[in-house]
C-alpha cells in the first residue's frame, strides 16, 4: 500500500498497519504515544494554531492503536454513529432534550437494530472517507460548532481527552475479559469523532484523508524507510527543545556573531545562555536562550543591511539559524 494510493479509511488502516507493523510494541505503549499526540493536538488547538500534522500524527497513533486490536475502523465508525445520534437515536442529536434518551418512541431493545438498519445503509453505497465521516458527525451534531465558534475548542480537547480515558477502560476490560470488541469499538469511534469533528471546524476545505498522502508520501517522516523501521522510544521531538539543537544553533550563531565581528561581550553572554540551557536541560531556559539566539540574529540582519561582513557568507548562515527556528512553532 502506497500513501499516494490512500483514498478511504480502509485505505488509511491499511497503510498505517504496513508502515507500522508494532509487533514489538504493545498496546500500553502505542497508547503512550497516542496519549501524548492527543494532548498536542489539544494544546495547538486551544493556542489557535491547527496543525495539520499533528492532527495526521493524532490519528495515525490511533489507528495503529485500532489495529493492535483488530478493531476495524470504517465498521466501527459507522455502526457507532450511522447518520443518527446513538443514544436520541435522531438528527440531528436532541440528547440535551431528552437526557441521552431516544428522542423517538422506541424500546430499547430495538435500539441496536435501528442503528444497524440505519448503518446497512452507509454501507451499501461502498467505502467511506474520513472527510465523509466527519461531514455526516457535523450534521448530527451541528451544535459542536457553534460551541467551537462562540467560546472555543475547549469542549473538542477536553472530550478527546474523555474519550481517550474511555479508550483505555473499554480496552483494559477487553483483556479482563469483562466488556467486548465492540465495545472497545465504540470508545474508539467517539474518540475520532471529536477529532474529526475538530478537523472539520479547523479546516473546513480540506479533507484529512488527503493529508495523509503527503504527511507519509516519502515514507515513515521519522526514519524514511516503507515500513517505519524507528527504534523504541527514537520519536523525533515535536515540543521539547533538543540538547542537539542549542549545540548546532549555538555554533551557527558564533560563526554569524564572528562573520559581522559582533562586540565579545554580547557572544559571551549568548553563548553562556545555550551552555546553561545544554547542561540543564530546562526547558525555560532552553526556550530563553534561542530566543536571545533569534533577537541577536535579528539585529545581525539589521546591521548586514548597512554593509557589514560578507553579506553571502552571513546569508547562508541566517538561513541555516531560520530553519532551526522554523521547527518551532512557539518561538
Ligand atoms: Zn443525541
Ligand atoms: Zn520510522
Amino acid at each position: 500500500m502506497e500513501a499516494k494510493n490512500i483514498k478511504d479509511i480502509k485505505d488509511i488502516q491499511l497503510f498505517v498497519s504496513n508502515m507500522y507493523p508494532n509487533t514489538d510494541r504493545d498496546f500500553s505503549y502505542i497508547f503512550s504515544y497516542t496519549a501524548r499526540h492527543i494532548g498536542y493536538l489539544g494544546k495547538s488547538l486551544n493556542q489557535r494554531r491547527p496543525s495539520i500534522d499533528e492532527f495526521v500524527r493524532t490519528t495515525s497513533w490511533i489507528f495503529a492503536l485500532a489495529n493492535k486490536l483488530n478493531i476495524d475502523i470504517e465498521n466501527a465508525l459507522i455502526e457507532r454513529h450511522p447518520g443518527i445520534c446513538p443514544y436520541c437515536v435522531t438528527i440531528p442529536c436532541k440528547c440535551l432534550e431528552t437526557n441521552k434518551k431516544p428522542y423517538i418512541d422506541i424500546k430499547a431493545y430495538n435500539i441496536p437494530q435501528e442503528l444497524t438498519y440505519q448503518a446497512s445503509v452507509i454501507k451499501l453505497q461502498g467505502s467511506i472517507t474520513l472527510a465523509e465521516h466527519a461531514k455526516r458527525l457535523a450534521a448530527i451534531y451541528p451544535g459542536n460548532a457553534y460551541i467551537w465558534r462562540f467560546s472555543g475548542p475547549w469542549m473538542h480537547t477536553s472530550k478527546m481527552q474523555e474519550e481517550l480515558a474511555e479508550v483505555h477502560e473499554a480496552a483494559t476490560r477487553f483483556f479482563s475479559q469483562r466488556k467486548n470488541l465492540n465495545a472497545v469499538s465504540e470508545e474508539f469511534s467517539d474518540l475520532l469523532a471529536w477529532v474529526l469533528s475538530a478537523w472539520r471546524i479547523s479546516f473546513p476545505n480540506e479533507a484529512i484523508d488527503e493529508q495523509f498522502i503527503s504527511f507519509y508520501l516519502n515514507g515513515c517522516p521519522v526514519c524514511g524507510k516503507k515500513t517505519c523501521d524507528c527504534m523504541l522510544y527514537s520519536d523525533s521531538s515535536s515540543q521539547l527543545v533538543e540538547p542537539r539543537i542549542i549545540e548546532e544553533l549555538g555554533l551557527l550563531f558564533l560563526q554569524l556573531a564572528r562573520e559581522v565581528g559582533t562586540s565579545d561581550f554580547d557572544i559571551k553572554e549568548i553563548q553562556k545562555s545555550l551552555s546553561k540551557a545544554a547542561e540543564t536541560q530546562s526547558e525555560p531556559v532552553a526556550r530563553t536562550a534561542l530566543l536571545e539566539v533569534k533577537n541577536k540574529t535579528t539585529e545581525i540582519e539589521r546591521l548586514v543591511e548597512r554593509g557589514a561582513g560578507n553579506a553571502k557568507n552571513i546569508a547562508t548562515i541566517i538561513e541555516a539559524i531560520r530553519k532551526f527556528f522554523d521547527s518551532f512553532p512557539f518561538m
